[in-house]
């Protein structure tokens, strides 16, 4: 008969693989994620191009608007020069003609900043655009390669979610929902591997997922009955890694009787 903590690693593992399964359906694969990171930078540039190029339009064409309103303006005045009678009217219509001159040559060379700005920025988004190009063209043929995969990987992640349901059915209630409840609060994570420290003097081990001291005895108990122990520390369930059914001999040899 099998274990209960056997088909939790199992169920465990099942999990993690439809987890990865999943995630990757709803996104990009692993082998694309270099070229989907280029592609994605490259394309803000041009956006970004793009935008200055507008900007820059859209300001030429504002100080163009306020050229043509401030000539207005002067031919009016002009046309009034000649109507005035007296020195004081003069004046001041001097003054006026002076300051929508100014205002014409400040918008003439906003209008020449803003026409140089479009063009560089358009100079640039062409070179950049003729690189795009050929980064363009790989990331379709990668992208019609992923569409091809998405349905074996649709498939697997069917058939993970099956062999999850089967290991679930296998599990009794208070098992299932033990580990259920440990795997919610770990996120995923509900098991802990049973590791040696490293180091000199009497063996040791402890909770690969928090490094807590595990007591020999429980390494002991998991290995010779599958039993269920989370360690004390994390609350994970801890297993021996690859090692489902023997106990190692280091461990034995601690623990038998002297
Ligand atoms: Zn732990």
């Amino acid at each position: 008969m099998m274990r209960p903590l056997d088909t939790i690693i199992e169920l465990q593992e099942a999990l993690e693989q439809l987890h990865r399964a999943e995630t990757q359906l709803g996104g990009i694969p692993d082998w694309m994620q270099e070229l989907d990171a280029e592609y994605r930078e490259r394309k803000e540039e041009i956006d970004e191009l793009e935008s200055a190029t507008e900007a820059g339009r859209l300001e030429r064409k504002t100080a163009e608007a306020g050229i043509a309103d401030a000539q207005e303006k002067l031919k009016r005045y002009q046309r009034q020069i000649n109507e005035v009678t007296t020195q004081r009217e003069y004046g001041a219509l001097l003054q006026e003609i002076d300051t929508v001159k100014g205002q014409i040559s400040a918008f003439e060379e906003q209008g020449i900043a803003a026409m140089e700005r479009t063009e560089s920025a358009k100079q640039a988004l062409e070179e950049k655009r003729a690189g795009f190009q050929d980064l363009e063209d790989r990331y379709q043929a990668e992208l019609a390669r992923w569409d091809k995969e998405k349905p074996s990987l649709a498939d697997e992640a069917r058939k993970l979610r099956e062999r999850v349901e089967v290991l679930r059915e296998r599990l009794s209630r208070p098992y299932l929902s033990q580990f259920e409840r440990i795997h919610e609060r770990t996120h995923g994570q509900a098991l802990a591997p049973i590791r040696r420290i490293e180091r000199k003097g009497p063996t040791m081990w402890h909770c690969g997922a928090c490094n807590y001291n595990v007591r020999p005895q429980v390494l002991v108990e998991i290995q010779n009955r599958g039993s269920l122990i989370q360690c004390d520390s994390c609350k994970r369930i801890l297993y021996v890694e690859g090692e489902r059914e023997s106990a190692p001999a280091e461990a034995n040899a601690a623990h038998s009787p002297a």
